[in-house]
């Protein structure tokens, strides 16, 4: 490409890369180069463009289409209601994880009410997201109770197997002047945490079989694949979490999974078999199974 006259425009006209995935480099070039509001992109689309910023765009081109997902690229995801850091020894959250977020949310709400006068500021009612990655599912929800009065009866913790994903998370949460409240643990699911009970679990475990071929498909390939795959049959991270979850929940807490469109049937039976009740399964927004939770009795 030549660096003469070359604009927004030019670029959008003549990439091969998908429009969207297009406009969301270049305002992050943009952003990053000029400080640049996104509506630059329309009414300053026929600004001449400087070497630097240019050589940046044919790097990031190039990148995209070798597959790198954007996210990767930008080092931002935008995940119910806020801007998370994500960097490759992280998931990149999904939309259809803000399904897990929203059920967390009315189910502690749910469980203040059935349990009034019970938590306050000294005796909090604790809440875990196990498999943390990005930190996405507990700063979402830590985020959402912020300003409101049940917040400081509330205490957050997550939990992570990968150190590296661990420093993403708690980057995160000081971006989101949340690392006073969220408390991370550098454990394997339940094996290195505090022995406390908990009120309400979450967790969106790897779920794909070893064998899944969406592993060698699109962003996939450049996530960890320790977050996607348990290198086995799917479930064997819903049956080890489900084993040790009965003694580390209160009476009538309860545990909330994501899982795969398929898995529903077997997270239920697993859920079932370990003694848990009320169990229910949830569609996500495309109307596949996606999250199922349960109750202990
Ligand atoms: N939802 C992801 C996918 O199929 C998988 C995430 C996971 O394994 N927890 O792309």
């Amino acid at each position: 490409m030549s660096s003469t006259y070359t604009t927004i425009r030019s670029i959008l006209q003549t990439t091969s890369l998908d429009r969207v995935d297009a406009k969301v480099l270049l305002y992050y070039l943009i952003h990053h180069h000029y400080q640049w509001p996104r509506s630059y992109l329309i009414s300053h689309d026929l600004d001449v463009l400087s070497d630097a910023f240019l050589k940046d765009w044919v790097c990031l081109e190039a990148k995209r289409q070798e597959g790198v997902p954007v996210a990767y690229l930008t080092h931002t995801r935008y995940f119910h209601q806020i801007d998370l850091i994500v960097s490759p020894d992280v998931l990149i959250p999904r939309p259809e994880t803000e399904l897990l977020v929203e059920r967390g949310i009315s189910t502690i709400v749910d469980f203040l009410h059935a349990n009034p006068m019970r938590f306050n500021s000294s005796n909090r009612l604790n809440i875990l997201d196990l498999g943390c990655g990005s930190g996405a599912i507990i700063l979402a929800i830590a985020k959402q109770f912020q300003k409101s009065p049940f917040f400081a009866h509330l205490n957050f913790m997550a939990s992570d197997v990968s150190p590296s994903a661990l420093k993403v998370a708690q980057q995160n949460a000081n971006n989101l002047s949340l690392s006073d409240y969220v408390q991370f643990f550098e454990s394997n699911w339940f094996d290195q945490l505090p022995f406390e009970q908990f009120g309400i679990i979450l967790s969106n475990p790897p779920y794909l079989s070893s064998n899944d071929s969406h592993l060698q498909m699109g962003d996939l390939r450049f996530e960890p694949l320790g977050a996607l795959s348990d290198f086995a049959d799917g479930l064997s991270a819903y049956r080890l979490i489900c084993a040790q979850a009965r003694q580390r929940l209160l009476s009538g807490g309860s545990i909330l999974f994501e899982h795969g469109f398929e898995q529903a049937k077997d997270v239920q039976a697993i859920l079932h078999k370990e003694s848990f009740v009320q169990i229910l399964t949830e569609k996500d927004y495309s109307g596949l199974d996606r999250v199922t939770f349960a109750q202990k009795g």
